[in-house]
């Protein structure tokens, strides 16, 4: 079946929750996909950075399919070989000391407001029910029902409240308004180091270090969603390493494993991620051994192949590059590692015509937000795949009236 024939079959029957470009893809290799008609683009959004690793690495796929024919599912019910292992080798990664394993972002998410919740009674002697958790204006945390209902954009949240109590907004960036936002029952401070749905936004230098001491100093509890900025993305194992700031609990997703397979983790301390007693949370397919045989292998190729440094140099190499790009349309350049974010001037009349003329070009980016271009192909990316794409970046940000 043809791009157009296939698009008709789903726009008949699937929702339509998204809006995504009209290009059909059937394979992927590294950095390239293709599509149905046979034509090869460069992925330069890497599924939101779950692919970082490459599409279909061939370790990953490896371990996929070794773990696949031995055992996939038992079920918390039962203990499974591979488990002890991913707990540890994501504790080293983190610097922390337990690990609770989950599939989706947004579940990790949850399972970390449950974590703090529960700190703040047991620990910090929050009168029940009655714990806050602080979150930024411009956040993008996942879709269940308790996250938009902290989310500040219309889009995400409007029709689907009642929402929860017990989530207080800050502007993004601003270590004052958080701090004076803090009250003797706030329980945690949620942020994402940079906000890469909200537009690749990144905090002002010192943003990180003052909430982590302003956190301490109050007894509140930092949280690092770093479950797009982390493991690489951003030029670091985690994008709170750019200024030498270590949370209380990170969240991770998307690439943990590389792109096959929903795994996210809620990493944290023994005084913090002990709270959990038997019974209290879980999910049925969380921690299951091909999950974890699948990021066991995922991490070990994004440390053995060198991409959070690959990414750290290419990152610098690609945006300054993007810098010298002389277009009325772009306002701003945002970049860390290779997490960038090309912001136009509203005269260009979005991003999203932008992104149709590159991918005619043969190169698949989304905009975020209206005005953004964010560029985050996967990090096995090379430096002479950088300049082939900076080419018809530049083509069409000078030739597109
Ligand atoms: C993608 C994302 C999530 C949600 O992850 P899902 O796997 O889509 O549920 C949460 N936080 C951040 C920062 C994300 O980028």
């Amino acid at each position: 079946m043809n791009t157009r024939e296939l698009i008709n079959i789903e726009d008949k029957y699937g929702a339509h929750n998204y809006h995504p470009l009209d290009v059909i893809l059937t394979r992927g290799e590294g950095i390239w996909v293709w599509d149905v008609e046979g034509k090869k683009y460069l992925d330069f959004l890497a599924a939101y950075s779950s692919v970082n690793q490459g599409h279909c690495h061939p370790r990953i796929t490896k371990a996929l399919t070794e773990q696949v024919q031995k055992l996939t599912i038992t079920s918390r019910a039962f203990r499974n070989d591979q488990l002890a292992f991913l707990c540890k080798e994501v504790c080293e990664l983190a610097g922390m000391e337990k690990m609770l394993p989950m599939n989706s972002g947004a579940e990790a998410v949850e399972t970390a407001i449950k974590t703090v919740r529960k700190w703040g009674y047991t620990k910090k002697n929050v009168p029940l029910d009655k714990a806050e958790i602080i979150t930024c204006a411009g956040n993008f945390h996942g879709r269940t029902t308790t996250i938009v209902g902290f989310s500040t954009d219309e889009l995400y949240k409007k029709y689907f409240g009642p929402y929860p109590d017990g989530f207080v907004t800050v502007p993004f960036g601003d270590a004052a308004a958080l701090e004076a936002a803090i009250t003797d029952n706030t329980v945690a401070f949620m942020v994402e180091p940079i906000q890469a749905e909200g537009g690749v936004i990144i905090p002002p230098e010192g943003y990180l270090k003052q909430a982590r001491d302003i956190c301490t100093k109050h007894n509140v509890l930092l949280v690092f969603d770093e479950i797009q900025t982390g493991l690489g993305r951003c030029g670091k194992k985690f994008a709170c390493q750019h200024e030498n700031v270590q949370p209380d609990i990170f969240i991770m997703g998307k690439a943990l494993s590389g792109g096959f397979y929903p795994v996210s983790a809620v990493v944290s301390s023994e005084e913090i991620l002990g709270v959990f007693t038997p019974g209290e949370h879980g999910s049925t397919f969380a921690g299951n051994p091909l999950a974890c045989a699948i990021a066991r292998e995922a991490i070990r190729v994004l440390q053995e192949e060198k991409l959070i440094e690959n990414s750290e140099k290419l990152g610098a190499y690609f945006s300054e590059k993007l810098r010298t790009i002389k277009s009325r349309h772009i306002k701003e350049v945002r970049a860390r590692g290779l997490l960038i974010g090309v912001e136009l001037h509203k005269a260009a009349g979005g991003a999203r015509r932008f992104c149709e003329a590159l991918m005619k070009e043969g190169l698949l980016c989304k905009e975020t937000h209206e005005d953004t271009i964010r560029f985050a192909p996967p990090l096995v990316i090379t430096r002479d795949e950088i300049d082939w794409a900076f080419e018809r970046i530049e083509k069409i940000l000078t030739t597109l009236n």
